[in-house]
Order: structure tokens, then C-alpha cells, then sequence
């Protein structure tokens, strides 16, 4: 794929919304659709959740992402699968490059212990996806684990990790195109009381782009 061709999908959104800021957001995408997540006023990280609209039991796999594309950070080329391995989403643009795949996603009960009291009533991407997914009939403890968009979670030389401030700035974006038809939750991650947002979580954007050829 040339570099203007790889642009083109660009001219034809189907979905162009805002996501306040700790809210979240579910989207259905045909295959070939490509979904981009825009960090509308820096540093914002987002977490997202992907599952088969037609078999909830079949789910983006972290883990198995891991595995299949041998590597703890993923960028262009990369592709997140399901537990099986098969493809769901691979990642067609990035601005970024620097996100986070195996620390899951903020939760009440993580709030809890990390921060005693103060994380009371706070909101999390957990809750959000537990919310996204009651209509379809998912209970809150089946939510599966997440891809974590500009998440800042490095690993270190010795394996030791330190949350930091997301890297990306106002109007940075990634491109996810679905290789399949997908249920796609993202949840503008309303942490607050580590570095990751800032400790100011932001708005961000997400617009759906039609499927290569015209097909919405
Ligand atoms: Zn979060």
C-alpha cells in the first residue's frame, strides 16, 4: 500500500462523535470500516474492547495479541485478535506509537486497592464497559480485558513498569480497520488520580470510516 492510497479511506465517515471526557462510547463496524480514535486535547488515553456482535463468547485476546505478533508494543501492520488467534481489528495508521497491552483497564476494585478512599465513586473504564455491554446481555465480570490506546505503562530493561503521562498530543490519532463485523467499546479512560491523563481527563473523538470501495 502507497502512502497517498493509504489516506484514502478518509473521505467517507460514517460516524464522526465526541466522547466527554470519562465517558464512553460502543460502536458497530462492518468489515473493512475503520474506526479512529482522536485524543482531541492531549493527553488522553483510551481503553478498547472488541467482540464478535454474533458470538459475545469470541473477544479481542491481549494476551493472545501479544503472542501472535510477537511484541509488547504494537503499531502499524499489528493486528488484535480473539482468543483464537483470528483477527478482529489491525492497526493501519498511528501517530503515537506507544500504547499499552497488558495492564487491562481501571476498576473500582483496582481503585480501591491502589488508592484506599480516594478512589471511592470515582469512575472507571471497567464500569463503562460493564454499562456498554448490559444491553447485550455480558455481565459485568465477563468484560474482557483491554487494549489500552496511548496508554503510557512502559517496561523496563528489568521488567519492572511505572505508570507516566500519555505521549500523545491534541490531534493525535490511531486507525483500527475491522477484519470482521465487530461490537467496539472505547472508554475515555477516567483515571485521575495516577499521571496517566494528566490527572485531567479530556475529551476525545471517534469516526468511522466506510469500508474501502464506498460500502458503509
Ligand atoms: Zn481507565
Amino acid at each position: 500500500m502507497t502512502g497517498h492510497k493509504a489516506d484514502d479511506y478518509t473521505h467517507s465517515a460514517v460516524v464522526d462523535t465526541v466522547i466527554a471526557p470519562r465517558d464512553f462510547d460502543s460502536f458497530r463496524l462492518s468489515a473493512g470500516q475503520v474506526l479512529r480514535f482522536v485524543d482531541s486535547e492531549g493527553q488522553q488515553c483510551a481503553d478498547l474492547i472488541a467482540l464478535d456482535p454474533d458470538d459475545l463468547t469470541s473477544r479481542l485476546s491481549p494476551t493472545m495479541s501479544v503472542s501472535r505478533n510477537g511484541r509488547l508494543y504494537l503499531g502499524v501492520g499489528d493486528q488484535l485478535v480473539d482468543d483464537d488467534g483470528e483477527p478482529m481489528l489491525t492497526i493501519i495508521a498511528d501517530t503515537v506509537e506507544h500504547h499499552d497491552i497488558l495492564c487491562g483497564s481501571c476498576s473500582p476494585g483496582l481503585n480501591r486497592v491502589r488508592h484506599g478512599g480516594r478512589g471511592a465513586g470515582k469512575r472507571t473504564c471497567h464500569v463503562n464497559f460493564a454499562e456498554a455491554l448490559r444491553p447485550y446481555g455480558v455481565p459485568a465480570e465477563d468484560v474482557p480485558y483491554s487494549f489500552n490506546i496511548f496508554m503510557n505503562y512502559p517496561v523496563s530493561q528489568d521488567g519492572s513498569m511505572e505508570y507516566a503521562t500519555c505521549r500523545s498530543s491534541a490531534g493525535d490519532h490511531i486507525d483500527f480497520r475491522a477484519e470482521r463485523d465487530l461490537l467496539v467499546v472505547v472508554s475515555n479512560c477516567p483515571q485521575e488520580l495516577t499521571p496517566l491523563n494528566g490527572f485531567t481527563p479530556s475529551s476525545s473523538q471517534v469516526i468511522v470510516f466506510a469500508a474501502a470501495g464506498g460500502n458503509a
